[in-house]
């Protein structure tokens, strides 16, 4: 388990990153370091209570599927979504069990019900990731591993096993986890929000949606006109269809189109005309 967010947010740091930053020894790949956690160590699910999970868009892709669940359901079960003016872009967390012991809502008597699918932080636990901001010359490569170590946590003393920060990344599978947080940057931290930026209220919901609520994505998606105004290859569209993963990275390009007036989209020549006046709009979408 890891307290720390693996969703990239556009806010000030906090006190605790700052220590980090300063403080935290810095681990690299090939840096080792001992742990070992499994079921029976005297500590079992202690770690799985009372903390703040960030979740990113593809963890809650992953944790609804596993469950079974439409993303709405997801989000409203065991998510909670705070609002606060310095916010830059919706957070999503993991809600807790509302009584004294502030479990998980994921944790069982056998440890985690969602383990293959379970988030980006509780992978990495106990190392750390953390990151300088960008270089003046454009270097995003300042990325560091550091570790963790919980109140209560036994795993540095039980039997542990020597891991290289490299073995451990790969024997957690974060490598996926990796590509899909890159992707999202390109949103949560785009310039436009550096620049001073603001999403209105309008826009905020249509990231919510686009990044988290996939599922309500797909219906807009198909029951808008949303495909009849960009070229989209065709097998794409079919793939998004049932694949989450294809309708996430379409959501991604969308956003950068439609929040900051990137290039990721290309409007079909057709309504471009019909925008310059020179087609009917209701003809185009056949109303
Ligand atoms: S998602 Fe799983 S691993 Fe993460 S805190 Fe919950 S029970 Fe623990
Ligand atoms: S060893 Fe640490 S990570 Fe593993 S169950 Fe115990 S508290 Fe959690």
């Amino acid at each position: 388990m890891n307290p720390d967010s693996p969703a990239p947010r556009a806010e000030p740091r906090h006190p605790l990153e700052e220590r980090i930053l300063r403080d935290a020894p810095r681990l690299g790949p090939e840096d080792t370091f001992r742990f070992g956690c499994r079921p029976g160590i005297s500590c079992f699910n202690r770690c799985c209570a009372d903390v703040s999970i960030f979740l990113s868009p593809y963890d809650v892709l992953r944790m609804k599927r596993r469950l079974g669940i439409s993303s709405g359901q997801f989000l409203e079960q065991y998510t909670i979504m705070p609002v606060h003016g310095a916010m830059k872009t919706p957070i999503v967390l993991l809600r807790m069990r509302d009584d004294a012991g502030k479990a998980c809502p994921m944790v069982t008597s056998e440890g985690c019900r969602v383990y293959s699918d379970r988030p980006w932080p509780c992978r990495m636990y106990p190392l750390g990731l953390a990151a300088q901001r960008a270089a003046p010359d454009g270097d995003h490569d300042n990325r560091f591993y550091f570790l963790l170590c919980e109140e209560g946590c036994r795993g540095f003393e039980e039997q542990p096993e020597e891991w290289t920060v490299r073995r451990w990344l790969d024997d957690q599978g974060i490598e996926e986890y990796d590509q899909w947080g890159e992707a999202f940057k390109e949103l949560a931290l785009h310039p436009f929000f550096e620049q001073g930026g603001k999403l209105n209220p309008q826009q905020m919901q249509m990231f919510f949606m686009a990044c988290y609520d996939l599922d309500k994505f797909r219906q807009f998606v198909f029951q808008s006109t949303l495909l009849d105004r960009f070229e989209v290859d065709e097998d794409f569209v079919e793939e998004m269809r049932y694949s989450d993963e294809a309708l996430l990275r379409f959501a991604f390009l969308w956003l950068r189109y439609s929040l900051f007036g990137e290039g990721t989209m290309r409007v079909k020549p057709e309504v471009m005309e019909a925008f310059q006046g020179r087609l009917d709009k209701g003809q185009l979408f056949g109303r």
